[in-house]
């Protein structure tokens, strides 16, 4: 493995922040190959300034390179410009903390967040020199991976990828790495390349598309099963039981260039156990597992001292709900070693658990942006979402960031959900209008973003059967709503394009036959289908025209009970009848309540695997009918008693 640095350099100067390919960062790592170590390159494909922050890479780049046995390095999509010079001298994808050719490691891993950037990771392959179709490559070619959210369904990039991780990537890395170790050192022979996805097949929470058959009967998906007895007929995900065995990153990456999120970030837990029915991270990540307080305050105390950084986020699916969070974040606030410069932002707040304590909290330093997700417009449209915000909440929450003197917040809302009628569409206006009244008691300067993204069902939800929303019905209720605030002052609308949302949904609930789509509309130029500047549309219509694919069929119908849907062979733990269960209770606009302090309804997360809620102080919220007072100066995480557990599909409250 040599660099290519001595070729890059020279391109540098012509494309728009060269500082993208440099790497330097402070807590880059500059790892030793050899010839015994399997070489990873973890990718993020999309721009550097977006990917850098991503704490999955950055966690699984150090425990790798901690490892005798293995070296990491990273790499991002190069942007338009770069690209264009790289293809036109023959420079390949390489790796930015040595400038390494992609095509020289053992394994390209991509990190896989968004359905859109789908384009971008077959990019990606092609510029590593490496053939963009599974079947098309030999022992000579790296292994292609990805973990990520959007692996629940994997089979839109079956065709792409070799193998998959499913779950939480701490643990199974380092069975991966030996058996990538045992192949590399047996000469990569030729004809091995099938022996190693077969023995990779075996790894619990690793999913090998080429070792399972695909069946259709007609339009429909028949099966999906393993070609070979000791390949899994359903691949389990993987899942950390305890989070504070894994303090990482230790050494968070500084840049030397802007970036998203760029400050100290602390995953605070994992999981969350609210059930709204629309949220495929909550719904794929549970159970809760929290980290423990003392270990959080430590890694935020070594964190800011290392980095300098003075703001840092306290990261995970819902912030607020932590158990202590007032303690933890008084603690970071008032800690004297932080000299009381450092602000905190909690990113994801559920506004049933924002308190006055937190708001004046926070504000002692900065007021960092404060959003809120109510999702839904209307009561009734929130307990068909399972998201059981009431308007008082929203208001309450609202009142304590401007009476500390907030101006700005912003609300998050979906709209296209299951059931929604118009007057729960124009409810988000009648939301975001309350709220500038209750701000005008504190300021007449108060704002109110009301940011509107339309709904895309997603594999391993409730919604999961639900026809999605066709663009011009969401382009009608976002008329809708620009009609009805066009006059309120203090209310700003933004909402997300529905054509993105359409081309998402062709992609999150596709079957391997969309993988012919996604090629289709990289070979015409469609890359970085994130980016406004560069979506276009009509590159995935063309695309499904050319392959005979119906967007009504894949996109907006709704799917039947009995029918197997294409990521049934890959579980996150939840039983399927109790997602339909679920699914006909949000028909039945009936909720679900937080498992973590009512009895358990069995969904299957933790009792399939043998795992229960971890929290840090067990202390349920107001209303909140469970717990075990566990003190949170202890730190330890202490399991949740749980109830006797209901059957699967047994009444919920
Ligand atoms: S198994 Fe029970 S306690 Fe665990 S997430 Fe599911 S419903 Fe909640």
């Amino acid at each position: 493995m040599t660099s290519l640095w001595p070729r890059i350099e020279p391109l540098l100067a012509k494309v728009q922040k060269p500082a993208r390919y440099i790497g330097c960062e402070d807590g880059a790592q500059q790892p030793v190959h050899g010839p015994h170590k399997v070489a990873w390159l973890l990718v993020y494909p999309d721009a550097y300034e977006i990917g850098l922050p991503n704490q999955g890479l950055q966690i699984l780049y150090e425990l790798l390179n901690e490892r005798d046995d293995a070296v990491a390095e990273r790499s991002y999509a190069p942007w338009t410009d770069l690209e264009a010079l790289l293809r036109a001298r023959g420079v390949p994808l390489f790796s930015v903390d040595t400038h390494r050719a992609a095509g020289d490691f053992d394994l390209i891993a991509f990190n896989l967040s968004a359905e859109l950037v789908y384009t971008n990771l077959l990019n990606c392959i092609d510029l590593a020199g490496t053939p963009v179709r599974a079947a098309e490559r030999g022992p000579e070619h790296p292994l292609i991976a990805a973990g990520g959210h959007c692996t629940f369904n994997p089979e839109p990039l079956a065709d792409f990828v070799d193998l998959f991780v499913i779950g939480d990537g701490e643990e199974v890395i380092a069975e991966i790495t030996e058996v990538v170790g045992d192949w590399k050192r047996s000469g990569r022979t030729p004809g091995s390349r099938q022996g190693v996805l077969r023995e990779l097949s075996k790894v619990p929470g690793v999913y090998v598309p080429s070792m399972y058959d695909v069946e259709y009967d007609g339009a429909r998906l028949a099966s999906i099963t393993p070609k070979y007895n000791d390949v899994p007929a359903r691949v389990e995900k993987r899942t950390i039981a305890d989070l504070g065995a894994w303090p990482y990153p230790k050494s968070q990456l500084v840049p030397v260039t802007e970036v998203v999120h760029d400050r100290l970030n602390v995953e605070i837990f994992r999981g969350c156990t609210r059930g709204c029915r629309f949220c495929q991270a909550g719904m794929i990540t549970r159970p809760v597992r929290e980290r423990p307080a003392a270990q959080v305050q430590q890694m935020v105390s070594d964190g800011l001292k290392r980095t300098g950084y003075d703001e840092v986020a306290l990261t995970s699916l819902s912030s607020a709900d932590y158990s202590g969070i007032d303690q933890v974040v008084g603690g970071i606030i008032n800690d004297p070693s932080c000299s009381g410069q450092v602000s905190v932002s909690l990113p994801s707040l559920r506004v049933d658990a924002y308190t006055v304590g937190i708001a004046s909290e926070i504000a002692k330093v900065r007021r960092t942006g404060l959003t809120f997700a109510p999702e839904g417009g209307t009561w009734r449209m929130r307990q068909v979402i399972s998201k059981l915000i009431r308007e008082e909440d929203l208001y309450g929450a609202v009142d304590s960031a401007f009476s500390q003197g907030w101006q700005r917040v912003k609300l998050y809302f979906l709209t296209g959900l299951p059931t929604e009628t118009d007057e729960d569409t124009l409810g988000i206006a009648e939301l975001a209008r309350q709220c500038v009244a209750v701000g005008r008691k504190h300021s007449n300067r108060v704002n109110v973003v009301a940011s509107v993204g339309g709904f895309v069902p997603k594999a391993q939800t409730p919604f999961q059967w639900f026809g999605q929303n066709t663009a011009e019905e969401l382009r009608r209720k976002i008329n809708l709503l620009r009609d009805a605030t066009r006059k309120e002052r203090g209310v700003s609308l933004k909402w997300h394009d529905p054509k993105a949302t359409m081309a998402e949904g062709i992609a999150s609930r596709g079957d391997r036959r969309i993988g012919a789509v996604i090629e289709d509309v990289w070979r015409h130029g469609g890359t970085f289908q994130e980016w406004s500047e560069f979506f276009d549309l009509q590159l995935w219509e063309d695309a499904m025209a050319r392959q005979g694919l119906s967007i009504d069929w894949y996109v907006h119908r709704h799917r039947e009970a009995d029918e197997v849907l294409p990521w049934d062979h890959i579980s996150a733990g939840l039983h399927k009848d109790f997602l339909w269960g679920d699914w006909e209770d949000a028909l039945a606009e009936a909720g679900t309540p937080d498992c973590r302090w009512t009895p358990c309804y069995d969904c299957g997360a933790c009792t399939g695997y043998g795992i229960e809620h971890r929290v840090a102080s067990a202390t349920p919220p107001a209303g909140g009918s469970q717990g075990t007072g566990q003190d949170l100066s202890t730190g330890g995480a202490v399991p949740v008693q749980l109830l006797p557990r209901a059957g699967a599909g047994a009444p919920r409250s």
